[in-house]
Order: structure tokens, then sequence, then C-alpha cells
């Protein structure tokens, strides 16, 4: 390793050295010169003076004498003195006696001189005897060139100055060889050898300690050194070591991931392929419940055929004249009939959810609507001492998108099992706006779920217990399938329930809100209800009244009521009415269950007296209000399909190959007030239709020589009859029968077995107008 000279720390060392010391000796040097100034500054006046003191007496003698060539000779004298440069003797009365001068020395350096010391000094000696020292005879003067004193004192400082020098300059180079011996060489030496030593065998090298330096600072920074590098040596040993180790512990931790891999591997093989099994399993699975949805779509198909005669005939006789036994006899053949449709139609569900063919439709509905004429209908399964409530939010859309058919199920299974399992109390279907979409919540007072069954009960054909079962009979499919349900719909069903004190299912179902309501017009007026503060009436008519803007006021049934005043009276206790006629003008609504409604004989005591059943539908509770309240006001009356008159002049075709069938319908037809013709088949019915006008074809789809969705092709083909509406009737429950019959360009679809409320709705609203009188 090779440091220049002037980086060398020798170098640095001694020319700081030699620096301070040129300073110093510099200015040693100049005081020294300066001393020598000053005693050769006044050395020349001594020797003048001294010169004047021998030349005074035989001057005072010549001048005294007034012998001039003395005078000569003594100025001739003095002027040998190498100083004087002019000498001269003038008596006392001013005549010069002798005078000698000479040039001054000529030197490029006198100029030094001359600034030190003046060019020249003159120097008077007044002269006089020693016996008459007063009395003057006159004067010697001599005129002294300075240079010659002047050029030695410059000798000799150009001389002290040039020694300073060269000491300096000597004690420098003496300076630098000793620090180099002592300071760079041993470090040079250190260094080499710090650098040359192998680093990969660093214990075994030490450093070796320059000659004569073991026991000054070279000496303890090589056994520093030599230490720290042990230290170092040490570690690095340590370190290699812990290296090895972790080295072998990587080898032998990639042996057990390999290992392990290869483990993985072979569980992953084993995964695939059970999760091809799987796979496969699943798909047959699927395959088998798809092929089992088939069965039951056709089966179904079989069943509901004979079901269809069955059902309607029983209708059709229980419409015509009996005795109350052979009604009540024929009413119950009915009622189970039904029961088989709905569990035939379960069952047909649950197989399509297993099948994953459940489709489902998105359109718009009014969920209020449906949900209260899904309680009316089912209100007749509620018990005597049952109070069945819809209580629907007024900030409720009036129309959600979703699936109406399945929402009604829904709604239709949770209702039917509350009124099944309460005797006594309140059954209320609350429905409510949530922040995805709606809450629909029944609630009852009934025996309520225990806990274990609670888990049990969403299973398909899983019931409370085998009691419930005896008791209250049922398949156990509904609540499995109403779970499937809302699940489909993205919703969700919850329940909670004490054994003993009533159940509250929960669907929430994220309908989206379509179109919002506008408000009615306001009604005026003072609505007294005589119920008890926990009754599902109250609760109605607290919300539903102040938001019509009524006034509304609620007493017990047994409190004086002779001061109350009110312009309209609402009680749902038809044995209090009696008593409150007698004190009360004012109209009375009562509203009671259907099969409590008073005769018209016992209505008319009670006059004026309006009642309605319950559930308490919000239009039907409005118009009557508004009636009762605002006689004058003409009624914009809601057309539903029930109140609708029940007579029509439509000329209906039916196209039916089942004779029982036929009767079936033509029965309910004809007493819907339609003119009904029959075709077995579809090539009879476009016959028929070629020769005759018609309003309407119900169309049955499965028929020989010409099916009916082939006549339907037919008849739109023809291009004569492009709106005639061509109702389907079909028995087939496979998932794509509307779209089939859509595509052979029916208008509308009826599955059966069809009750005559469905076959009037539908006539409703595929019949003109006019076809209604
Ligand atoms: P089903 O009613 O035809 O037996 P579900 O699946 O609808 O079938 O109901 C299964 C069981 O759940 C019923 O048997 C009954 O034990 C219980 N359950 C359902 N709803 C209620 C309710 N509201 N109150 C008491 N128990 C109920």
């Amino acid at each position: 390793m090779d440091i220049s000279l002037t980086n060398r720390l020798s170098f640095k060392q001694a020319s700081l050295t030699v620096l301070v010391a040129f300073i110093l000796g510099t200015l040693l040097s100049l005081i020294q010169v300066g001393i020598d100034y000053a005693s050769e500054d006044a050395s020349i006046n001594r020797e003048i003076r001294s010169l004047l003191e021998i030349s005074h007496n035989p001057a005072a003698r010549i001048a005294y004498n007034i012998d001039a060539e003395l005078a000569q000779e003594l100025v001739l004298g003095l002027l040998r003195s190498p100083a004087v440069i002019r000498a001269e003797i003038v008596d006392n009365s001013g005549a010069v006696l002798a005078s000698v001068n000479r040039p001054p020395m000529r030197s490029r350096y006198r100029m030094f001189s001359d600034f030190l010391f003046q060019e020249r000094r003159r120097f008077e000696d007044p002269l006089f005897v020693a016996h008459a020292p007063h009395e003057a005879l006159g004067v010697l003067r001599l005129e002294v060139d300075t240079y010659a004193f002047g050029s030695h004192f410059l000798k000799r400082a150009v001389l002290t100055l040039v020694t300073g020098f060269a000491r300096s300059l000597l004690l420098s180079l003496i300076l630098l060889v000793l620090f180099y011996a002592m300071l760079t060489k041993p470090l040079v030496g250190i260094i080499r050898a710090l650098s040359e030593r192998d680093t990969r065998m660093p214990a075994r090298q030490k450093i070796p300690c320059p000659p004569g330096h073991e026991r000054d600072e070279i000496g303890i920074l090589v056994e520093v050194t030599n230490r720290q590098l042990a230290n170092i040596a040490e570690e690095i040993e340590q370190r290699r070591e812990a290296e090895d180790r972790l080295t072998q512990y990587l080898g032998e931790l990639e042996n057990i991931v390999s290992a392990r891999t290869a483990e993985l591997k072979a569980t992953n093989a084993r995964l695939t392929q059970s999760n091809q099994e799987l796979e496969e399993a699943r798909r047959t699975a699927l395959q088998m419940a798809q092929a089992r949805a088939a069965f039951l779509a056709n089966m179904s198909h079989e069943i509901r055929t004979p079901l269809n005669g069955l059902l309607g005939m029983l209708a059709l006789a229980l419409d015509g004249p009996l005795n109350s036994e052979q009604r009540q006899q024929l009413s119950i053949a009915h009622g189970s009939g039904e029961v088989l449709v709905e569990l035939l139609n379960d069952i047909l569900d649950l197989s399509k959810f297993e099948a994953g063919q459940l489709e489902l439709e998105s359109i718009p509905f009014d969920l209020g609507v449906l949900v209260e004429d899904t309680a009316s209908l089912l209100s007749q399964n509620a018990a005597p001492g049952v109070e069945l409530t819809c209580l629907i939010d007024p900030q409720l859309p009036i129309q959600v998108l979703g699936d109406p058919t399945r929402v009604r199920q829904i709604v239709s299974n949770l209702l039917s099992n509350a009124l099944k399992f309460t005797r006594f109390g309140r059954v209320d279907v609350r429905v409510r706006a949530v922040a995805n979409g709606v809450e629909i919540e029944i609630r009852d007072t009934g025996i309520g779920i225990s806990e274990e069954a609670q888990e049990r009960i969403f299973q398909p054909f899983a019931q409370g217990s085998i009691d419930i079962t005896r008791q209250y009979g049922g398949t156990g499919l509904g609540l499995a399938l109403t779970r499937r349900l809302c699940e489909a719909m993205r919703g969700e069903l919850g329940l909670v329930s004490k054994e003993g004190f009533g159940s509250r299912f929960t669907a929430r179902l994220p309908l989206p809100s379509h179109a919002r309501g506008t408000p009615l017009p306001p009604l005026h007026g003072r609505v007294v209800a005589l119920c008890p503060s926990s009754s599902g009436l109250h609760e109605l008519l607290s919300t539903l009244l102040p938001s019509w803007g009524l006034t509304y006021l609620r007493q017990d049934t047994d409190a004086p009521l002779a001061s109350i005043k009110g312009d309209t009276f609402i009680s749902d206790c038809p044995e209090c009415l009696p008593g409150l006629r007698k004190v009360i003008d004012s109209p009375i609504l009562l509203v009671t269950a259907y099969n409590r409604f008073m005769d018209n004989e016992q209505a008319s005591t009670l006059a004026p007296l309006e009642q309605m059943a319950r559930p308490l539908g919000r239009a039907a509770l409005y118009q009557t209000l508004r009636h009762i309240l605002q006689p004058g006001v003409t009624e914009t009356p809601r057309q539903s399909a029930s109140d609708k008159p029940q007579s029509r002049q439509a000329r209906v075709l039916l196209v039916e190959d089942n004779p029982v069938n036929q009767m079936v319908a033509k029965g309910m037809l004809a007493k819907l007030g339609c003119d009904v013709a029959v075709a077995a088949h579809g090539a009879e019915a476009l016959d028929y239709l070629a020769r005759e006008p018609v309003d309407l074809v119900l169309m049955d789809c499965n028929m020989p020589i010409m099916d009916g969705y082939e006549a339907s092709r037919r008849i739109r083909q023809s291009g004569r009859w492009p709106d005639l509406p061509i109702i389907a009737l079909t028995a087939n429950a496979l998932p794509d029968e509307r779209e089939r019959c859509q595509a052979a360009g029916m208008s509308d679809y009826l599955a059966k077995p069809f009750r005559r409320e469905e076959l009037a709705a539908l006539l409703d609203s595929w019949l003109p107008a006019t076809a209604t009188p």
C-alpha cells in the first residue's frame, strides 16, 4: 500500500514542527538582528565621539596657534577613519583652517543602511584649551557616512537570518527522518501486515509488533488490534459453525418438505379423485333428482287429471241443492281433495328445488294486497277464539319486484301453520319495508315450538312431535319449502318461539321497491273503537286511521259509553251491539270473522250497521269508512275478481278430450254465465273456429289427433284470430310448461286442477269489458 510523501504522517508531523520552528527561529533571529541594530547604532556615535575626544587637544592647539598646516594634517588624519567623509577645523572667527572630504561609499544595499542609520551624521566639537575652558577657539566638524557601520550590520543580519533558515531546514530533515523511522515506518508495516492477512484464516496470523515499539503506543495498537482480530476471528468461527448447522438444518428441512410435498401430492391426488367421484356423485344425484322431478311432474299430470275431475265434480255438486249432511260430506271430500293438490304441489316444488329447476319471476306486484288477500283466503281456517290481523306498514311501497306466486306461497304456508296451531289469542301478519327489501312477520299466540324441534322442523317431512302429527295432521313439507323459497330469493327465514307462548316466523326478502303509492284523499271524522287495547283491531286502527286524517279513540267494551261522541263506532263484539245501540245513534261498523256475520234481520235492528270480515283489508276499510262518513261522495270501488258480477255473455270454446274434465269445465263456465262450445281435440277446435265466432278458447294441452300446442300454433299462423285469447289448461307441472305454451302462441296458463275463482279471474282479465254486462 503506497502513501504519497505529502500524505504521510511523518511528513505532516515534520512539516508542522518545522513550520513552528521556522516561525520561532525567524522571530528569534529578528530579535537578535534588532539588538544588533541598537548596539550598532550606539557604536557609531560612540566611535566618532572617541575620535573627536582624541582629536580634541591637537585641534584645540592648532586653533589656538592658528596653524593651518597642522590643521591640514589633522583633518587628513581624521579622514583616514573609514566612516569619516568630511573633516574641517573652523577658528572662532568662522574661518576654515583646514577642510577635507571624500565621496561616500557606493553600494546596492546602502539604501537599507541609510534607512536604518540615516545616510550621514554630523558631529561638532567646540575647541578650547584646558586652562581657559570658557574661551572658544573654534570648532572641529566631522561628517560621517553611516554605511561604513551599516554594511557590517547588514552582513551580520543576513548571516543571522540565513543560518536561522538553514537550522530550520536541517531540523525539519532530521525530524522527517526521525518521524518516518519512529512513526510512519512501523505504521506502514502494520498496515501492510493487516492488508496481507489471509481473511479466511484470521486466527492463525497475528500482526507482528515493529521492533522497539513493544511498549509504546504502536505496540499497544498492535496488541489491541491483535486482540480485536482474535475476537472477530472467534466470532466468524462461531458464525461459520452456526451457518454450517443452519445449512444442515435446511438440508434436513428440505428433506422433510419434499417428503411432505410428496405426501401432499398423494393426498391431493386422492382428493382430486374423491372430488371427481363426488362431482360424479353430485351429477348423478342431480340427474336422479331431475329424473325424479320429471317423473313426479309426469305423475302429477296423471294424478291431476282425475283430481281435476274429482274436485270439479265435487264443486259442481256443492253448488247444487243438497241437504246439510250431504253438503258436509261433500265439503269434507272437496277439502281433502284440495289438501291432496297442495301436497302434490309441495312435493313437486321440493323436487324442483332438488333438481335445481325452480325459476323465479321478477315482476312488479302489490305485496300489501297480496298479503291481505292471502290472509283473507285463509281466515276461514282461523279458530273462533283467534283474531287475525294484517298490519301493513304505511311506508311499504305499493309495488315491489319479485315472484308473487312464490311470495304468496311463503305467506300462505306460514300463516296456515300459525292459524292451525293457534286456538286462542292473536295471529298477526306484519309487513314492513326494511333496508334491503321487505320483512314479513307472522306472529301467533299458539302452542309454540320446543327448542329441540326448532332445529328439525325445517327439514322435509319433519314435524314438531308425534303428538302434533296425530292431533294436527300435516305433511311436514311446508316449512322446508318455505325456507328454501326464501333462500332461493336470497332472503332468510327466522324463527323465535317458546313452547306454550307462540311463535314468530320472519321472512326477510330482498324485494326491491318498484313504485310508491300516492296518498288517499283524506277523510274527516271521529272514529271510536270499542275493543281492548291488546287487540289487533286497535293496533291496526291506531296506525291506519290517523294516516287517513281521522280522529281515532279507543274505549274498553265495558266502559260507560253514553258520554262518548263519535261519528262512527267500530266494534269486534257482536254481543255488545244491542247495548251500544241503546245509547248511540251513530253508524256502527262490526268487524268479525266471516262466519260470524249477523243475519239481515238481526242487522236491521241495529241499523245503521255495516259488517266487515276479519282480517280488515286497508282498501275495503277505507271505502266503508268513506261510505259511512261521507255518504255524498261518489265511490271509486276497487275492482277485483270477486267484486265483479258473476254472469258473462262470452262465448267460450272448451277444447278438452277428457269427458270428466269437459263436464267440470263446462259446469264451471256455465255457472260463470258463459256460453260453452266443446271440441274434443285441436282439429275439431279449428273447424269450429272457422264456423262460429268465439270470445275465448280454453285449450287443453295434451290431446289425441292434434294437441293444444299445435292447435294454438295453427290458430295464430292463420292470421284470422290474432287477438283471440287462448288459455292453456294443463296438468303438466314441468318447469318450462309456461314458456312452451307462450311459444305456441297461447295467451295465458291455468294449471289443473283449478278452482272456479281462478277460472273467473282469468276470464275477467281476458274477456273484453263489453262481454261483462
Ligand atoms: P306441517 O304443518 O304440514 O306439518 P310444516 O313444515 O309447515 O309442516 O311444519 C312443520 C312443523 O313445525 C309442524 O308440524 C309443527 O310442529 C311446527 N310448526 C310450524 N309452524 C308452527 C306454528 N306457527 N306454531 C307451532 N308449531 C309450528
